[in-house]
């Protein structure tokens, strides 16, 4: 099957869209390194839209109507974002879903100990990650810290000029014939100089002081403490020709963007109610109460239901069995580099649209969420009649690996759902790339299937 690149159907006006909305995409990068982050913007952007706090209006018992516009956050971590429709909530939604989480270094509960002289935070990785890739450039700690009495300090160290980098340190090449890949510590290392005094540990007690002074954490505030390091610096344009973006996380905020701001932008009262759900911890297979696996979504939308007048268990089965579903996820983009795990009439390539994935798992589509053919087709229609670019892909080639998304968690309410997104190079790198047409093809495509799937 035949499909253009995305390139030839702009116009000068057509190509400035484009790179307007990769603008404001990497500037939400840059303020979202971590699911916590993400959400904050998230909640800034819908704000601005005119979207109220969710659970000012359940304190307050307000009721809900047609054409409100109203969000909500939960525990800091997922968001939601919601357009009440003119229809009945039991017709369904229509719900745009994506990922805030991705790959990192979690800081552990008990971090910080020196080793010959020098200081170091232990970490635990975070998703899917090649560990050797993660060593010797520049890390930034961004995270909280949550103090006995319940006040929490914020902290992004190594994004702003001047502020201090921090490293895991890799082996010379001079003495690494033995080395496969470094796999056995990823320590960031953060300091060197002792403390005046001399004593057991003074590289340590030095860091500890700095931590004291800067901060106002103790060592034993790390264990109530959610430290993320993340590779430091800026989202940039990639290419010489600047059609392409480098950066940290574009799994899934690549995703998550563009639905958000299908939603937020929406004008007007639907006949569907809209929804974006933004969820955390989709990298560990969705578990925790911020991932799609609990009952956050579920039980925001049986408020949802309540603030309109829905109070009956059955309406939140109907409103979910009912709804449509773009289950927004990255796909592997085809990588000429590595031809040989692709099955190239059925992957994802760069600066074709956004993407389609019929089903995902992986052998014998273990695992996977297999949209239904009818459903397929109906999505096909509103991408074409909508001049939606757009493809197909799976994974990889058969049995060469495979992955999941947050789409069969969903297909469990039995409703109509479909994995889509955004093709990535070096995915779950600490630096992606993907192409900026395919960024906007997204967000067009999710707006088509808001007004019309
Ligand atoms: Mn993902
Ligand atoms: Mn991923």
């Amino acid at each position: 099957m035949y499909r253009e690149n995305a390139w030839k159907h702009y116009d000068e006006a057509g190509k400035a869209q484009v790179n307007a909305f990769a603008d404001g995409y990497k500037a939400f990068l840059d303020g979202a390194k971590t699911e916590r982050e993400a959400a904050a913007r998230a909640e800034e952007i819908c704000r601005a839209a005119g979207f109220a706090d969710m659970d000012a209006l359940i304190a307050s018992g307000a009721a809900l109507k047609p054409g409100d516009r109203v969000y909500r956050k939960w525990m800091n971590k997922s968001f939601m974002a919601f357009v009440i429709g003119s229809d009945d909530i039991e017709k369904g939604m229509r719900i745009l879903g994506a990922h805030i989480d991705s790959p990192r270094l979690d800081v552990k509960q008990n971090p910080l100990f020196e080793d010959d002289g020098l200081a170091y935070l232990d970490t635990h990785y975070y998703g899917g990650i090649k560990k050797y890739q993660w060593t010797a450039l520049p890390l930034a700690l961004h995270g909280v810290i949550v103090k006995k009495d319940g006040t929490t300090v914020e902290a992004a160290i190594g994004e702003a000029p001047g502020d201090p980098a921090l490293c895991i340190t890799d082996l010379l090449p001079h003495l690494a014939q033995d080395q496969m890949a470094k796999t056995e510590a990823l320590n960031l290392l953060v300091g060197s100089a002792p403390k005046a005094g001399g004593e057991k540990d003074a590289v340590k007690a030095a860091v500890l002081e700095i931590l004291r002074r800067d901060y106002g954490v103790e060592e034993e505030d790390f264990i109530s403490a959610e430290l993320e390091a993340v590779p430091a610096g800026c989202a940039r344009d990639a290419g010489l020709d600047r059609s392409m973006i480098l950066a940290y996380g574009h799994d899934d905020r690549v995703c998550a963007y563009p639905s958000l701001r299908a939603v937020a932008d929406f004008r007007g009262t639907p006949d569907a109610t809209l929804c974006a759900v933004l969820a955390d911890k989709e990298e560990i297979g969705s578990m925790g109460a911020s991932g799609m696996n609990s009952h956050f979504f579920e039980n925001t939308v049986a408020e949802l239901c309540a603030l309109l007048g829905r109070e009956k268990e059955i309406s939140v089965r109907r409103a979910l069995q009912n709804s449509r579903m773009l289950s927004s996820d990255v796909s592997a983009g085809y990588d000429p580099g590595y031809a040989g795990v692709f099955e190239k009439n059925n992957a994802a390539m760069l600066n074709l649209g956004v993407c389609f994935n019929k089903y995902t798992g992986s052998r014998g589509k273990s695992g996977s969420s297999d949209a239904n053919a009818e459903f397929m087709a109906r999505v096909r229609a509103v991408m074409d009649d909508a001049g939606v670019c757009w493809q197909t892909a799976e994974l990889g080639k058969v049995d060469a690996g495979g992955g999941g998304t947050i789409a069969w968690l969903c297909a469990k309410y039995a409703m109509n759902v479909i994995d889509c997104g955004v093709a990535v190079l070096s995915m779950h790198a600490p630096w992606e790339i993907i192409a900026k047409a395919d960024l906007w093809e997204a967000y067009k495509g999710y707006r088509a299937f808001l007004e019309k799937a």
